[in-house]
């Protein structure tokens, strides 16, 4: 069983799909590892380390030649694939509806392609979870971008020369990158507020020391919903939360947005008007902005000045920390195909909850239920 861990190339990607840590652990499962030259380095692990750990270390046609299972942080393109062998596996993040053709092309060349953002969120699969891993950092990062870009301080700071008032700082989308913003955002000493549209959370935001700000008049997504994730909300619900957040909004100094519904574009949170009743010298920070944006004018890679406020548009914030972002991403990788690691076969046989949830393609053809039918 050969493991081929490719360079990413994908423009600003500095993360890595393995580390000497799960490098090792893969070789004490009897695999081999091959690992592009390269492949560390934006994440402070040279090749030498992964030499170190076992790993054979070349260029990519080396490190893809015969190889069964493919990993990476990113889908790499399919014309950078070749050499490996019949019906290798490709597990990475591969955003399948974003790039479809690329997924169309995996099966085209034989490959079962494993999206791993399509991990069920059930008890067992948590620690295979990219989303969760790279998502607490990321929310955590969100709050010191905007603590840098803030021409003030977090704290109340009483000084000789007088008072400096902490900073308000409202959390929208209590996921796991909202959690880990208010946890952050305290620590730093601003007075945290948070809102979301599962009444769950709300419990959750108090326990942090946050002040929760719900929709009261009309009724939320109650419980934990499919998966956890989000819905859609009703033009009444909508209506009622941008008055709420029109009331709220123009007494913060920082906002984070991380509002977030699976397969479609990220709900509108903040408006135009909104954003110019908050007081010149605030900071946005979009997470969702990759995703079509919680803000209005916000753009992905961008940091704008709209109406005196600072909109910052983030794009993949996890790579902006790769060390941990890889040594947990690797992780995840680890997790997953170990736990279906069958020790006669000598490599992972996936089971159907699992398997059938995160592979794309096999056998030649697109087999998701959520690709099936869509191009
Ligand atoms: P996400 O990234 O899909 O979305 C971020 C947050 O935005 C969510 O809390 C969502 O409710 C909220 N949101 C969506 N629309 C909104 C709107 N219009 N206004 C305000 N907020 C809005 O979410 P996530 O971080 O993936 O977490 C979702 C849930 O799944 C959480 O309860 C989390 O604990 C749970 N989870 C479970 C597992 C597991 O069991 N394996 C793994 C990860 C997360």
């Amino acid at each position: 069983m050969r493991i081929a861990v490719l360079k990413e190339l994908a423009a600003g990607e500095t993360r890595v799909a393995a580390t000497p840590e799960t490098v090792k652990k893969f070789i004490g499962l009897g695999a081999e590892l091959a690992v592009e030259t390269g492949a560390g380095v934006q994440a402070s692990i040279s090749d030498s380390d992964y030499s170190a750990a076992g790993a054979k270390v070349g260029s990519r046609a080396d490190v893809l030649k015969g190889a069964n299972i493919i990993l990476g942080i990113q889908g790499p393109d399919p014309k950078d694939l070749s050499g490996f062998a019949d019906g290798a596996w490709l597990a990475a993040g591969l955003n399948p509806f974003g790039e479809r053709a690329r997924v169309d092309e995996y099966a085209r060349l034989g490959i079962e392609a494993l999206a791993m953002e399509f991990m069920p969120r059930i008890t067992r699969a948590q620690s295979m979870d990219i989303l969760s891993s790279q998502a607490n950092l990321a929310g955590y990062k969100a709050v010191l971008l905007a603590a840098n870009a803030y021409g003030r301080a977090f704290p109340m700071m009483m000084t000789a020369a007088g008072t400096v008032s902490a900073a308000r700082a409202f959390i929208m989308g209590v996921g796991v990158a909202g959690l880990q913003a208010i946890a952050t955002a305290r620590r730093l000493g601003a007075q945290v507020s948070a809102t979301d549209v599962r009444s769950a959370t709300k419990e959750q935001i108090i326990s942090l020391g946050a002040k929760p700000i719900f929709v009261e008049s009309v009724a939320g997504i109650e419980g934990e919903g499919a998966g956890g994730y989000a819905t859609e909300m009703s033009e009444e619900y909508q209506k009622a939360q941008a008055e709420l957040v029109s009331a709220h909004i123009a007494k913060q100094d920082i906002v984070i947005t991380t509002a977030l519904i699976p397969g479609r574009p990220a709900p509108r949170l903040i408006s135009d008007a909104q954003l110019a009743t908050m007081r010149t010298g605030s900071v946005i920070v979009d997470m969702a902005a990759e995703s079509g944006g919680n803000v209005e004018g916000s753009v992905s890679g961008e940091t704008k000045r709209i109406h005196g406020v600072t909109v910052i548009g983030a794009k993949n914030i996890a790579a902006l920390m790769p060390a941990d972002t890889s040594a947990l991403f690797s992780r995840n990788l680890f997790n997953f195909l170990s736990a279906f690691w069958d020790k006669e076969a000598g490599r992972p046989i996936l089971d159907e909850e699992i398997g059938n949830a995160v592979r794309l393609t096999q056998g030649g053809k697109v087999v998701h239920d959520r690709l099936v039918g869509q191009n």
